[in-house]
């Protein structure tokens, strides 16, 4: 089938496209940007969607994504997670290996991808553990990981404490061209903590988890960095330090890149005074400064990407005292209007914003996706940025619906979401 989508404003940052037009999709594949639409819109084999008004863009690629399975398939599988992401604009996701058993070897990368070629609807990327386990000891089969499939390697949920290990983990990676992937987190500094240490934990009698448990781990992260030169990515900066630190790295020429969440840019640590545990997380929502230093970070380049680090957790797990509920939020579904209101503050231009939803994040893995140009797979978001909305838990796509964003009025919908020529949501 051919879709030809007409009269929207074409936005692709790869080829520095922002223009009203007509795109051309030919056999899953993006054929061309036709001027004249009359002979094809007579053509019966031809699908037509009218996007006056709408964003035609890359679809969105997400970098950071819990699916859960195997083990957890109560929060999420393979399937639904994929179908979230649809529903929020992603066509291509890249999952973490925190799973039961963890994605540290070829096997358990097979098995994910076998599972999304036959039950997943948009492109999924695996990332392979960076030790056994998760334990921090000893190596995963990074190469045959690589093999497999798998884009980089991370201990994501959990920090690679031994720095020795992470030495080796950067030496290594290199023989494959792919990143370490850092949850950039001093576990001895966090300790027991289940949220930002600062004025709001003190009053609500909650343990702290101080900014500098990010921060050292990113300084040390980028200490190895440079003494081994391997790319090395950061994710879900939330701190005023890891931004200043990744400023000044990125100065000196260290390979690194940086990622920030739409709750660490959206919310601050006041959003846990009803101790609603949806806004549990963890790097935790931060206070006013560092909101502002990660929005900073975005605007000037320091932060390259936005990613979700969509945790799905079930209602039964996150129904219980703070203390005790587990931590994460669902993002795939609530990503596009959060991302939206840095362009309505100014923050970024639409461009931009895209850019880091799509080019930016795929370079940082080296994915190949996240352009519009002619002859590249057909993945293709087509929105509306001005669509009011509301953000309604229980019509989420995820099986979870772990969201601090219920209720919020905010604009910008996704209106088709477009995998290899393939319509997988219409909104
Ligand atoms: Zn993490």
């Amino acid at each position: 089938m051919s879709i030809l989508i007409k009269g929207g404003r074409i936005i692709d940052p790869s080829q520095g496209i922002d223009q009203k037009g007509n795109l051309l999709i030919e056999n899953g594949k993006i054929k061309s940007y036709p001027k004249s639409v009359k002979k094809h819109e007579n053509d019966k084999k031809v699908k037509v969607i009218n996007a006056k008004g709408k964003v035609v863009s890359p679809g969105f690629v997400d970098i950071h994504v819990h699916l859960r399975e195997p083990g957890f398939e109560h929060k999420e599988t393979i399937s639904t997670g994929c179908r979230c992401a649809a529903a929020g604009g992603f066509t291509s996701i890249v999952c973490m290996p925190n799973t039961n058993p963890v994605n540290d070897n070829a096997s358990v990368t097979e098995y994910i991808l076998l599972k999304a070629r036959t039950e997943g609807i948009v492109n999924v990327f695996p990332i392979g553990a960076i030790t056994k386990g998760e334990m921090g000891e000893t190596l995963a089969q990074i190469g045959e990981m690589y093999e497999a499939g798998c884009v980089g390697v991370s201990d994501d949920g959990m920090p690679v404490m031994n720095s020795k290990v992470m030495r080796h983990a950067m030496e290594y990676v290199q023989a494959f061209d792919i990143p370490v992937i850092s949850h950039a987190e001093d576990k001895n500094l966090s300790g027991t903590g289940v949220m930002n240490e600062g004025e709001v934990s003190t009053q609500l009698g909650l343990v702290g988890i101080p900014c500098a448990s990010e921060d050292v781990m990113v300084s040390r992260d980028i200490t190895v960095a440079e003494l081994t030169g391997a790319r090395l990515h950061i994710c879900h900066v939330s701190t005023e330090g890891s931004v200043r630190l990744i400023r000044a790295a990125k100065k000196r020429g260290v390979n690194v890149t940086a990622e920030a969440t739409p709750h660490h840019f959206t919310l601050t640590d006041e959003a846990v005074s009803q101790y609603d545990t949806n806004a549990k997380m963890n790097p935790p929502l931060r206070g006013e400064r560092d909101r502002q230093a990660v929005i900073a970070g975005l605007k000037d380049g320091t932060i390259d990407a936005i990613a979700t680090d969509h945790a799905p957790h079930s209602e039964d797990e996150k129904k219980v005292e703070f203390d005790l509920a587990p931590f994460g939020i669902v993002g795939l579904e609530t990503a596009l209007p959060l991302s939206l209101r840095l362009v309505e503050d100014g923050v970024l231009t639409l461009d931009n914003m895209i850019s880091k939803l799509t080019n930016v994040p795929s370079d940082i893995l080296n994915l190949g996706k996240g352009t519009l140009k002619a002859g590249s797979a057909a993945d293709v978001v087509i929105f509306d940025p001005e669509k009011e909305i509301t953000v309604d838990r229980e019509k989420f796509h995820s099986k979870s619906n772990n969201s601090p964003f219920h209720g919020w009025k905010l604009k910008g919908s996704v209106e088709y979401t477009i995998v290899s020529g393939k319509i997988v949501y219409s909104g």
